[in-house]
């Protein structure tokens, strides 16, 4: 939700011109409401009607409601203005809301004015105000001055500002509409003629342009959204912090108002500040208050000393010369501005973006819903752990490997068990996987071998692209598209799966997520192995860091060695040249965290 204020002094247009903003805005379609401050006790309701007598009564809320429309009213008690934060909470999500006074909020605003009135400008000291609506061509102002009634020209500033609109100089985007995107065309991993061989960084690039994203959109309470990916981007409904504040216990008072190089000694106002409770008063010139960690600062204290560089005698503080201007406080926005885009759409939430989106107003967000992933092996060969003494048998390995990686990486896993090396065993399991998730993973049957039916049948459909990366460990990856569903077919191998969902499925199920094009860091170290390499194909060695931060590999490179992959805390990269490493010589290590394992 985007918000903009309209201020001004008495007379001075404003009503009139939100009236008009909110007809202009509303023709252009987007959707608007309003905020609008009000003074004491007006009324919604007449006397003698029920609601009023159920408010006389007593009620502490009343909502009145019919077809047409509801009113809710709260009785505030006691007497009290609403935080501006609080009432955005109450509001439906629209695009925009325009609020109607609210001068100290440190929202972003248009200040309407007329010259008649003969009141100063507000925006002349106050720089929340972008800009002027006025009748009358004021003067020596740095923000833009529009005339009060070219209603258009307001209404291109505020959707342009809040990003509603491109501005004539920013490319900002409208927000997507709430409706779920196109499925992904059956040809979208096609690779261009005549390509054998494709190194993994081509491999990645096409993978990139080829992949959008295919989840919807829903509402989640922040405290609900943590690994969910933004939908859109976050604007802050309220400045962080709201007002000026102190960061420290101690005495403030007016910097301006000292005499001399000190030492001070200040009389103290009777009274204290602190967090919660602000001082309502206003502290003389030459006068100081104590003041507590995180309360408002009073009006009249710009700067506060630290209680433990005070003396307190006879209702008066004492303190050495030097004290900056400003000291000790903390500035209103000085971490987020109201309006300020705080976090960008395609974001994963974490538990430290849980607490800026608190910090900055937002009760609730929108997110993408959580992309479905199916993982499904097949073999013959392939058995439930502990299910078969057989030694013809293998445990299904990777299944328990891949779900929680997909679930990593902050998907929905779904299990689609394991479909034998029949023809019409692993259609219906594609069938039933096209059904229950956005995107599948299998392992095994996706070379060109006689029981590697995954790869027959996608071929079958016209969608199947097999490509044949260059990298170690890793034989062709079988990509396709199943009744709307892109496929990534990894090898059987558990460690060349392993390696190929964390290269290629991780930042492939990113992109059909709505988040962006993920790129594991990598850290130069020592390796504490030697190791010759031929040119043409990327390798990934499992590796762990010792006691003295190189990288050890592991024992085997075979591929069925699964032992090897528990063992490891990372890969070593090495890149597709030719390589002849001696123990020191530098490698490129990317811990398992850096692939969301
Ligand atoms: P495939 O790619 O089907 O030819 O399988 C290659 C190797 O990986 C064979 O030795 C399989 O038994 C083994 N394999 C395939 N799928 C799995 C699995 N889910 N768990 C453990 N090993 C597997
Ligand atoms: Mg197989």
């Amino acid at each position: 939700m985007r918000i903009y204020g309209i201020t001004g002094w008495k007379n001075s247009g404003k009503t009139g011109l939100v009236e008009r903003l909110v007809a202009e805005i509303r023709g252009r379609g987007f959707s608007v409401s309003t905020v609008k401050h009000a003074h004491h006790s007006f009324d919604v309701d007449h006397e003698g009607t029920d609601s009023y007598r159920h408010r006389a009564a007593g009620a502490r809320e009343v909502m009145l409601a019919s077809s047409r429309r509801w009113a809710l009213m709260h009785e505030s008690d006691p007497p009290e203005d609403p935080a501006l934060a609080d009432l955005l909470a109450r509001l439906s999500p629209v695009d925009l809301v325009l609020i109607e006074g609210y001068k100290r909020d440190t929202h972003p605003k248009i200040e309407a004015h007329r010259g008649e009135t003969g009141k100063p400008l507000i925006a002349r000291e106050d720089e929340t105000i972008r800009a002027v609506a006025s009748d009358s061509a004021p003067e020596g102002l740095s923000c833009p001055v529009f005339d009060l009634d070219d209603t258009s020209a307001i209404a291109d500033f505020i959707l342009a500002e809040t990003g509603l609109q491109p501005g004539v100089d920013e490319g900002a985007a409208r927000p997507l509409p709430e409706i779920s995107p196109p499925p992904l065309r059956d040809d979208c991993f096609a690779l261009p003629a005549g390509v054998e061989w494709i190194p993994v960084d081509k491999a990645l690039a096409a993978l990139r342009e080829a992949l959008g994203p295919v989840t919807g959109e829903e509402t989640l309470a922040v405290e609900e959204a943590e690994g969910r990916i933004l939908a859109q981007d976050v604007q802050a409904l309220r400045a962080n912090p709201p007002h000026a504040n102190s960061a420290v216990d101690g005495y403030g008072f007016a910097h301006g108002a000292l005499k001399g190089e000190g030492p001070h000694v200040l009389p103290l106002a009777e009274g204290r500040a602190a967090a919660g409770a602000p001082y309502r008063g206003v502290v003389a010139p030459g006068q100081a208050i104590r003041i507590l960690t995180g309360a408002l600062l009073p009006e009249g204290v710009d700067t506060v000393v630290l209680e433990e560089d005070t003396t307190l005698e006879a209702g008066h503080v004492a303190f050495r010369g030097g004290v900056r201007a400003g000291a000790n406080t903390r500035a209103a926005g000085e971490d987020v501005k109201a309006g300020e885009t705080a976090l960008r759409a395609g974001h994963r939430l974490r538990a430290p973006d849980l607490a800026l989106l608190a910090g900055i107003g937002l009760p609730e967000v929108r997110v993408r819903r959580r992309l479905r992933v199916g993982i499904l092996s097949t073999g013959d060969e392939l058995a439930e752990p502990g299910s078969t003494p057989d030694p013809a048998r293998t445990y299904d390995a990777n299944r328990p490997m891949l779900m929680e990686m997909a679930r990593g990486w902050g998907h929905e896993a779904v299990d689609l068990g394991h479909a034998a090396d029949r023809r019409e065993a692993v259609a219906a399991a594609l069938d039933e996987a096209a059904q229950r998730a956005d995107a599948i993973i299998t392992s095994g049957g996706a070379s060109a071998g006689d029981e590697d039916h995954l790869s027959r049948l996608l071929r079958e459909t016209g969608s199947m692209r097999q490509w044949r990366v260059a990298i170690k460990p890793g034989r062709p990856l079988a990509l396709g598209v199943w009744k709307g569903a892109p496929i990534f077919g990894l090898p059987g191998n558990p460690v060349a799966a392993f390696v190929c969902a964390a290269i290629f499925a991780r930042p492939a199920l990113s992109l059909l997520a709505g988040g962006g094009w993920t790129e594991p860091r990598g850290f130069t170290v020592p390796a504490a192995f030697a190791k010759k390499k031929k040119p043409g194909r990327r390798e990934y060695l499992r590796a762990r860091l010792d006691a003295d931060g190189a990288a050890e590999v592991f024992r085997s490179e075979g591929s069925g060695r699964i032992s090897g992959l528990s063992w490891a805390t990372g890969l070593v990269e090495i890149e597709d040249g030719a390589r002849d490493i001696r123990p020191g010589d530098p490698v490129r290590f990317i811990p398992y965290c850096e692939l969301g394992i």
